[in-house]
């Protein structure tokens, strides 16, 4: 892969993942004259639809896997719960980002712990392996909290909110590791997106408001106001460090919570993030494309805001079904329909971008 010199056209893009990120990431390798292959296990694969080949093939079909490999030049994931036993199967050399990342940021407990070591601060938060644990962490850190499965959780899954000491007595311990957090007060959430170059170069996109309703994302918003532009250069920092310690190559995640005392770290995606949607039409060049540069050594683009102000919106379950309405709104509304066979209640089918060069 991905030293200096850069994959020629022609060449194979690895996705490991089979959803709206892949997806994304195989339309943009596209437009750079590179063919993507996907692998994911069955289920709803949206990026089938636009790459040149697809393995339907479940995490632990190493001869697959390794089959997979040989017919990509690099590989990278859209996907942070990829099975490490199935990186394994991948040669190193082939990866990017390097899967340390991986490993770092599938599990709440390592990845706060890394950040901690950077300097970065987090939720006060307790490790959760039983009932006892629970009652103890309830103690020690109060309510309202958060009850979160340490691995394996996204978009609000995998996580009880607790309100009460009261409301804390109707939830058990899920029976596996889990991190009970002290509820933030926060005047905003933001995410850090990042893209890093082989050669260390890192270029930051601006960081948009973000707005989560039972835990998922449902808007992204340009420009984030005061209170997360004052804290967007702590929080950068701690986005480089830990870009740096990863020797990381391709887009990186970080959201923060804004709080008086600074920013909160929360979590980090070693992928290309929901946050960043905006991009496609909102900035010089997208996370989609900056992605597929990085790992493809090609030279980094640059990550300007080209609008006044970008407002995204995830287009949730069956709100898809109506969604072509916006295509008739004034102004410039992008809409981007996920291909999703079935529209579930809460499931992402879409998203919408409408930019302005107006000021909001
Ligand atoms: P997560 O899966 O950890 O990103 O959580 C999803 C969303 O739940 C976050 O973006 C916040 O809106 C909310 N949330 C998670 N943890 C906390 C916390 N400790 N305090 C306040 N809100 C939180």
């Amino acid at each position: 892969m991905t030293g200096s010199k850069p994959l020629p056209p022609g060449s194979t893009v690895g996705i490991l993942g089979g959803g709206q990120l892949g997806r994304m990431l195989a339309m943009a390798a596209a437009q750079l004259g590179y063919r993507c292959i996907s692998y994911a296990p069955a289920g709803d694969n949206v990026s089938a639809d636009v790459c040149a080949d697809f393995f339907e093939k479940g995490w632990g079909d190493t001869a697959a896997l390794a089959a997979f490999a040989s017919q990509c030049d690099v590989v990278t994931w859209e996907f942070e719960n990829v099975p490490l036993t199935a990186i394994e199967a991948i040669p190193q050399t082939m990866l990017a980002p390097h899967p340390k990342a991986l490993e770092v940021a599938q599990d709440r407990l390592n990845e706060k712990r890394f950040i901690e070591q950077l300097g970065g601060t987090c939720a006060s938060y307790v490790r959760v392996d039983s009932d006892d644990d629970f009652a103890r962490a309830l103690e020690r850190i109060g309510t309202p909290g958060i009850l979160k499965t340490a691995r394996d959780g996204y978009d609000g899954k995998g996580q009880w909110r607790i309100s009460s000491t009261y409301e804390a007595k109707g939830v058990r311990f899920p029976g596996r590791t889990c991190i009970y957090e002290g509820k933030v007060e926060f005047q905003a959430e933001f995410s850090v997106i990042l893209v890093r170059g082989a050669d260390g170069t890192i270029h930051f996109w601006d960081s948009s408001a973000n707005t989560h309703r039972g835990g998922m994302l449902v808007q992204s918003l340009l420009p984030a106001g005061p209170a997360v532009e004052a804290q967007v250069e702590q929080a950068r920092d701690i986005a480089r460090q830990t870009a740096d310690a990863l020797r990381y190559v391709g887009v990186l995640t970080l959201e923060f919570f804004a709080t008086p005392q600074g920013p909160v770290f929360n979590e980090m995606a070693p992928r290309v993030h929901n946050s960043g949607h905006w991009t496609i039409e909102g900035a010089a060049t997208s996370q989609f494309e900056n992605h597929i540069r990085a790992i493809c050594g090609l030279p980094l683009g640059g990550t300007e805001t080209r609008f006044a102000s970008i407002d995204m919106r995830n287009i949730v379950g069956e709100d898809a079904l109506s969604a072509h309405k916006i295509l008739a709104e004034p102004g410039e509304p992008h809409l981007h329909l996920y291909g999703k066979r079935e529209a579930r209640e809460g499931r992402k089918m879409g998203h919408v971008t409408r930019v302005s060069h107006q000021k909001p």
